[in-house]
Order: structure tokens, then C-alpha cells, then sequence
């Protein structure tokens, strides 16, 4: 700012007497005196100066090298769904440092770390994080690379974990002025789709009010996140079809009854009844992912089991999918003479993200970055997530966290031997966590 006729006016009426001004020793003295002040309620004035949000950034900064440590601890460490003992140990350790009453032992592998806050209101919000990694022999030469023959932390859950650490550790240092509790939820087996009903049955969900989930994203890049309106996931269920025909010689069909023939006109039939009978505005996947049956090239098969995998977004679409394929089995099976038996099997149902609390995060996230680094996501994927339990109980929502980098042509996908994550994302993810769990807590969203 340049010295106009003001500057130059105020100046002189700071610096020179005058005999109906305060003499300048006075106005000397007066700013001496609100240093002093400032300086003497220095941990008061620092808060009443910041506002919560630069506090948590601040703290979030602050902690990036220990959580990319721990981050890179967690991943050259990766242990299978169900068998999270050292990674739950962990956790616990970091938890109970950072003063939040622990409980070990939850959903079998599972931690849970609570935060009373000042407990003003009854909310009691959970954040989730899962900790288990895949049958995946690691295909990156990171120095931090998976120490675990064919175990690798492949999905990310490496940085959930740390996310979900970070977030306690910022937030138990602002826990004075958190007007609700916050309940950290570290979940084992999310991969195999059976580690949220676990946490559930142990008591988990007891007394939340709502749920905030986060996993990570390659296709965004670090630094950005992206939230979804509605279905974020798809429904996930898993298909058995066993196909009995009869057994006979390969030169001689007629005798016989091909099981391996009708499993193939089975799979055709499904995979054309999908596009000819279901609604194309509703989206289901079925995919057959394994075959088993026959015995010989000269000998026809008698029996052929298919296993499958079927997504789908609509809980209308959904109910109907068990009857949709079995007629569609008995019809085949029935013109060609073979006895049938279809078992299908409900796995974790679509992530339905909450409309008001996908709003608290994509207001938290744009209040602590800015609007063009956070993606309002315009399609659902079809993988499945067992997020979708916990929202059986209360509203939630789960974020995207951009992980990828931005200056590779390729960033490897998800479950792939390559996958890896800019790490910068970690402070982006505590960041966009804390100040939503903080903006539940104070209800001001
Ligand atoms: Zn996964
Ligand atoms: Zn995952």
C-alpha cells in the first residue's frame, strides 16, 4: 500500500504532539501494552485469532511426517482380512497416546478409540477406516514395499488406517471444544465383506448418530476428493449354479446329457436376458468368474458348477435378481433335460450415501480447499463396500480420497500388484475428515 494523503495524515497524528492528542510516548506505550496482553494470553489469543479450520490444517502439517511414517509402517506390514492382530496392536498404541479411550478385541480383529469431547449435545459420530490387505504378491519397488510374502495392502487400507489415526490425533487436540463425541472405528476384513457386521454385532453402532467413511481413489488426483450423491457403490451378491446332467461318451452326445453345453447356454442366456429384460437405466452385472466340471476330452460332463458375482445398484432391482435367474436356469435346463440348482447368496447391500451429510463433506472439504479440488461424483461404481452395514443403522456418507499422481500417465487401479499412492493425500484426507467431524459436532452444517 502506497503512502497517500491519509498514510501521511495518520502518521503525523501518531508520531507528533499535539495538545488535544495523546503525546506519541502515550501511543508508544499503549502498543507495548497490547503486545504484552497478546503475548501473556498467548495460547487464548492464538485461538481466539485462528479459526478452528487453520488450527486442524495447522495440526494436520504439522503431523505429515509421522504419518507417512506410520503409513509406510502399516504398509510394509499388510496382514489378510481376519488376521489384523499386529495392525490392530498398532492402533491401539497410537490411540491410547494420543488420550482416547481404546477397546481392543472388537468385531475379533477390529479397534474401536473414542473421543468424549465436551459432550454438549448427544451426537456421537463413528469414522471408518478398514485395515486388512489382499492375497496380492506386491509388484512395486518401494522401499517400503510389503515385507509379507503375497500380502499387500493393494486397496489402500494402509492409508484409511493412517487417515483414520490422523483425524484422532488432530482432533483429540481441539477435544475441549468438540461439542459432540467421535467414535474412530478400525474395521478388519472389509475385503472379504464381513468385517462391518462383525463391529456391528460387537456393539459398535451403540448410540451413533451418524457415520463418515473415506477410501481412497487413483483416478483423482492427491490433493482433490470426490463425493457422491446417493449410491456410491453397488449391491454385491454372490451366484452358485449347479447344472446336473448326464454322463457319457464324446462321440456320442445324444446319449448323454452335456452339462458343460447347457452351463454355456446358460451363461449366453443370462448375459442376453441382461440387456433384452432388465430396465438399462438400472444397472446389473453378472459376471461368472469360475467354472468347474468335466473329467476327460472324451468324456461328457455330468455336472458343471458356475460361480458368480452379481452387482446391482436399486434395492427394487436387487430383490428380484434371485427369481430373475433362476427361471431363466430352469427354462434351459429344462429344454435340454438337465436338473438344476441355483444358490444365491446376499452379500453387502449398495452404499447409499446420505444427501445432509455427502453436503457437511463437500462443505468442509471446499471451506478447507477450494471448490475445483473437490469432485461432486457423477456415476456410482459397481465394487462393493461393507460401509453399506453400518448404513443400515444410521446415515452416513463416504468420500473419495485422490491419491493418484499427477504427473504419471498411469496410475495403477485398485487390487493391482503396481498400486500405489501419492502420500500427500494423507494430510488432504485428516484435514477433510477432522473439520467435517468438528463442523457434526458443533452442528453447523
Ligand atoms: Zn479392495
Ligand atoms: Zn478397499
Amino acid at each position: 500500500m502506497g503512502h497517500g494523503a491519509w498514510g501521511m495524515g495518520h502518521w503525523l497524528l501518531i508520531h507528533l504532539p499535539h495538545p488535544f492528542l495523546p503525546s506519541a510516548r502515550l501511543v508508544v506505550w499503549q502498543r507495548a501494552f497490547c503486545l504484552l496482553t497478546f503475548l501473556y494470553h498467548g495460547k487464548k489469543a492464538y485461538r481466539l485469532i485462528k479459526s478452528m479450520l487453520t488450527r486442524i490444517k495447522d495440526l494436520a502439517v504439522k503431523l505429515a511426517p509421522r504419518l507417512i511414517e506410520i503409513r509406510r509402517h502399516i504398509h510394509s506390514h499388510p496382514e489378510l482380512s481376519g488376521q489384523e492382530y499386529q495392525t490392530a496392536a498398532f492402533v491401539a498404541g497410537v490411540l491410547s497416546s494420543s488420550g482416547l479411550h481404546v477397546q481392543e478385541g472388537v468385531g475379533k480383529t477390529g479397534v474401536i478409540g473414542e473421543l468424549q469431547g465436551t459432550s454438549q449435545n448427544d451426537r456421537l459420530l463413528a469414522i471408518r477406516t478398514d485395515m486388512d490387505a489382499l492375497p496380492i504378491q506386491e509388484g512395486t519397488n518401494l522401499e517400503y514395499a510389503s515385507r509379507a510374502d503375497g500380502v499387500m495392502h493393494a486397496c489402500g487400507h494402509d492409508v484409511h488406517t493412517t487417515v483414520g489415526l490422523g483425524t484422532a490425533m488432530v482432533l483429540s487436540q481441539v477435544a475441549g471444544e468438540l461439542g459432540g463425541k467421535v467414535r474412530f472405528l478400525f474395521q478388519p476384513a472389509e475385503e472379504i465383506a464381513q468385517g462391518a457386521s462383525w463391529m456391528v454385532k460387537d456393539g459398535a453402532m451403540e448410540n451413533v448418530s451418524a457415520i463418515l467413511g473415506v477410501h481412497v481413489f487413483p483416478s483423482i488426483p492427491a490433493g482433490s476428493i470426490g463425493v457422491r450423491y446417493g449410491a456410491l457403490t453397488a449391491a454385491a451378491d454372490d451366484l452358485e449354479i449347479l447344472i446336473m446332467g448326464e454322463s457319457g461318451h464324446g462321440a456320442r452326445p445324444h446319449e448323454a446329457i452335456d452339462a458343460i453345453w447347457i452351463a454355456c447356454q446358460i451363461i449366453t442366456a443370462l448375459q442376453q436376458a441382461i440387456s433384452r429384460t432388465q430396465n438399462a437405466l438400472r444397472p446389473v452385472v453378472l459376471s461368472i468368474g469360475k467354472i468347474n466340471g468335466g473329467r476327460a476330452p472324451n468324456i461328457i460332463a455330468d455336472k458343471v458348477q458356475l460361480l458368480g458375482t452379481v452387482r446391482s445398484l436399486h434395492p427394487e432391482t436387487r430383490a428380484h435378481l434371485p427369481n430373475w435367474i433362476e427361471n431363466i436356469v430352469s427354462n434351459v435346463c429344462h429344454t435340454y433335460g438337465a436338473k438344476y440348482q441355483v444358490n444365491y447368496r446376499q452379500g453387502v447391500p449398495s452404499v447409499q450415501n446420505d444427501y445432509v451429510l455427502t453436503q457437511l463433506l463437500q462443505s468442509a472439504a471446499e471451506e478447507a480447499w477450494s471448490s475445483d479440488r473437490v469432485q461432486v461424483l457423477p456415476e456410482s461404481s459397481l465394487g462393493s463396500e461393507d460401509f453399506s452395514i453400518y448404513l443400515e443403522h444410521v446415515p452416513g456418507s463416504m468420500f473419495r480420497l485422490g491419491v493418484g499422481y499427477k504427473e504419471r500417465i498411469i496410475n495403477h487401479p485398485l487390487h493391482h500388484p503396481q498400486f500405489e499412492v501419492d502420500e500427500s493425500a494423507i494430510v488432504t484426507g485428516v484435514v477433510t475428515m477432522a473439520y467435517a467431524a468438528y463442523k457434526y459436532c458443533q452442528q453447523n452444517f
